[in-house]
């Protein structure tokens, strides 16, 4: 097998990127790493210590007072912020409605897309967010770039909130909060959402998660055996 293998997933908010990940992940003993968890971590801390976004020096303090890990069970992924596991909050409405500012920022985009490479260098890793195949790995072999119909997007959202016993945001407020992300996102000026020339489209509005892992396969395969 080729070594050091990065497949990159990027797309819009809640369409699935994650479950696919985790999929391929499994499927293939790749490492799989969340990065949208990583921006939402430091937008808790941010949020936490009330750090001032417009403020540079505020924010590049607070990075170096943030250590992120990963920790994988079952290819669940799993964050600690230094040492606290905060993967069940960082999933809620104030880290929603925040991340995309937090994002944003030079600052911040510049440490996280450090880490993220040092995280693909030596291993296999499949890694989804908003700039994997742009900025974090341009070289990758394989890229997807998914997307999904908004409302059924905001509908998964909702839908697996609720599973989590979070009973408190209605479905509009989801969808609100997507729309808004996409926009954000897609007309930031450091490394906004857009689909890197050669990353496969996957829309998987009326696919399972079945089609889509075969469909993923189905491109990943050929740099398997190389
Ligand atoms: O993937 P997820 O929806 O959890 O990401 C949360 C937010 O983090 C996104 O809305 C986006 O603002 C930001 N993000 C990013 N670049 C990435 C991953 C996530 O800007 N590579």
């Amino acid at each position: 097998m080729k070594k050091n293998l990065v497949i990159a997933i990027d797309g819009y908010s809640s369409c699935g990127k994650s479950t696919l990940a985790k999929a391929l992940a499994k499927k293939l003993g790749f490492i799989y790493v969340d990065s949208g968890a990583m921006y939402r971590a430091v937008t808790l801390y941010f949020l936490r210590n009330h750090i001032d976004v417009s403020n540079d020096t505020q924010v590049e303090d607070a990075l170096q007072h943030i250590e992120l890990n990963f920790h994988s069970r079952d290819y669940e992924s799993h964050i600690t912020l230094n040492g606290e596991e905060v993967s069940e909050e960082i999933r809620l409405m104030p880290v929603s409605e925040n991340v995309s500012e937090v994002s944003a920022h030079r600052i911040v985009r510049h440490e996280m897309v450090k880490q993220q490479q040092r995280m693909g260098r030596s291993k296999n890793i499949v890694m989804d967010g908003r700039d994997i195949g742009t900025t974090v790995f341009p070289h990758a072999p394989v890229k997807f770039f998914m997307t999904a119909d908004p409302k059924i997007r905001a509908e998964r959202r909702f839908k697996e909130l609720e599973s989590k016993g979070n009973n408190e945001t209605t479905l509009e407020e989801v969808f609100e909060n997507l729309a808004h992300r996409d926009y954000a996102d897609t007309t930031r000026k450091e490394s906004p959402l857009v689909r890197a020339d050669d990353a496969i489209i996957l829309d998987n509005t009326d696919l399972t998660q079945e089609e889509q892992l075969t469909f993923a396969l189905y491109h990943v395969e050929p740099f398997l055996v190389q």
